[in-house]
């Protein structure tokens, strides 16, 4: 017997005949003698719509009220599948983020999860009865509702994994496994049957959505196993597992795997440029510029700021989140005399490309091999930032579909047979 957290997302929830056959999963595990607790997603695009209806009732809505709106989507699937799973015979009820409850920070709509209380929760499961629990949605210590970012079911599946010390954490999609880069673009994409927390969390850090990045930060902390499977294919991979297993780095050693210099690539279409024109050259520019903007808790990523060529005054370019750009436009014309630059521009054209991994540690040249294959189709780099297993370059957005096909190539990513 083991203790399992099964996830199902958007599309796996999406109508009445989809929670079937969610219900119908769920039911295999139960009755395989599991004990078995299910966080569930809202159905695909309920909660666009929900977002939508807070910003056509104010531009300047209050968060609180927006977590009270967006969490409603959960709150339907998470009833929906207990009766489903009732009407099939099984012992199941919902267990709402404030009923468990699963208490979080009070940062509203990207808010953390703190503990959450399983003793009810584990003597249910224990009784055989199957805990459905709503994903994305926890409470403040004052008793609001609270929601955890988009995507964030994922992570209300590894923490209540984490909390009821599970054996298993399989998240259910729709795609059967975490691929080289994103299947739906580059059809060559390999399906990668072990991936380390380590090249996930960066993979999902720099826009591939399988996961949302603070799940896998957690399943790396809490060491909780995680699985990619999909909701509708039960294919298995050539070593006999279905998806990807999340893994630590000893195990991929163990495993006796071949480790490949690149394990994938990833776009983000979500960031903005911002380019201040002529910032005074002198020390602590850079400070007046940044310091608001974390005061504003706006997130910088790409940084580049230019030599003085007449020895006054450079540029600096920078991106934020595209949803932040408006908040961050707002800060630098707040703060411009204090700054002093002549001018600010913005860009929301534009894509982060990225290629990850672990094997760039002991290779040198990954970058100029990217560098390369992009300037060879004529793709023009704005940007550029690195980790210690990570590149990142700025292009125009137009680009994107492009230069993650050219990288996936030229890093030897594609699959054989298929045709791109
Ligand atoms: P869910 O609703 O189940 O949470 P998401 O839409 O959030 O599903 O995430 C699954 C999607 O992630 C896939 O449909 C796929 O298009 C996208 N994706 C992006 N990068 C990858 C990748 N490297 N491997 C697999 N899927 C990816
Ligand atoms: N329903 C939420 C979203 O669309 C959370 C999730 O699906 O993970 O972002
Ligand atoms: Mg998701």
């Amino acid at each position: 017997m083991s203790r399992i957290v099964m996830k199902f997302g958007g599309t796996s929830m999406a109508g009445i005949e989809r929670i079937r056959n969610v219900a119908e999963r769920v039911k295999r595990e139960a009755e395989a003698g599991n004990e078995v607790a299910v966080v569930v997603s809202a159905m695909a695009g309920e909660t666009d719509r929900l977002v939508q209806f807070c910003r056509e009732a104010s531009s300047l809505y209050d968060p609180r009220e927006y977590d009270v709106v967006v969490a409603s989507g959960e709150q339907v699937t998470s009833g929906l599948l207990a009766i489903v799973l009732q009407s099939m015979g099984c012992k199941a009820r919902s267990w709402l983020g404030w009923q468990l409850p699963i208490r979080t920070s009070d940062a509203h709509a990207s808010a953390r999860i703190g503990t959450i209380d399983t003793g009810t929760l584990l003597g249910a499961m224990a009784a055989g009865e199957i805990a459905v629990i709503p994903g994305f949605q926890g409470l403040t210590e004052e008793g609001r509702v609270t929601t955890l970012g988009r995507g964030g079911s994922d992570t209300s599946a590894v923490a209540v994994a984490a909390a009821v010390k599970a054996d298993r954490c399989d998240i259910y999609t729709d795609v059967d496994g975490v691929y080289t880069t994103d299947p739906r673009i580059v059809p060559r994409a390999r399906k990668l049957s072990r991936v380390t927390y380590e090249e996930m969390l960066e993979l999902a850090s720099v826009g591939a959505k399988v996961l949302q990045t603070r799940s896998v930060g957690l399943a790396m902390k809490e060491r909780v196993r995680v699985r990619v499977l999909s909701s509708f294919e039960d294919a298995r991979n050539d070593d006999g597992h279905r998806g990807t297993l999340i893994v630590g780095d000893d195990e991929i050693e163990e495993a006796g795997m071949e480790r490949q210099l690149i394990t994938g690539i990833a776009h983000d279409k979500n960031e903005a440029k911002v380019t201040l024109v002529a910032v005074p050259d002198r020390p602590g520019a850079v400070a007046t510029i940044f310091g608001p903007l974390a005061d504003a808790s706006i997130n910088v990523d790409m940084i580049v700021q230019n030599v003085a060529s007449d020895g006054k005054s450079t540029d600096v370019t920078f991106t934020v989140p595209r949803a932040e750009l408006a908040r961050t436009l707002d800060v630098l014309e707040k703060a411009q005399s204090t700054i002093g630059h002549l001018s600010v521009r913005h860009d929301t054209k534009i894509a982060k490309i990225s290629v990850v991994g672990v094997g760039m540690r002991s290779h040198a040249g990954v970058a100029a091999q990217m560098f390369k294959a992009l300037a060879d189709r004529g793709i023009n780099i704005q940007a550029i930032t690195t980790s210690e297993i990570k590149v990142s370059v700025l292009i125009d957005e137009d680009f994107t579909e492009l230069a993650v096909r050219v990288l996936h190539t030229a890093y030897g990513l594609d699959s054989e047979g298929e045709a791109a």
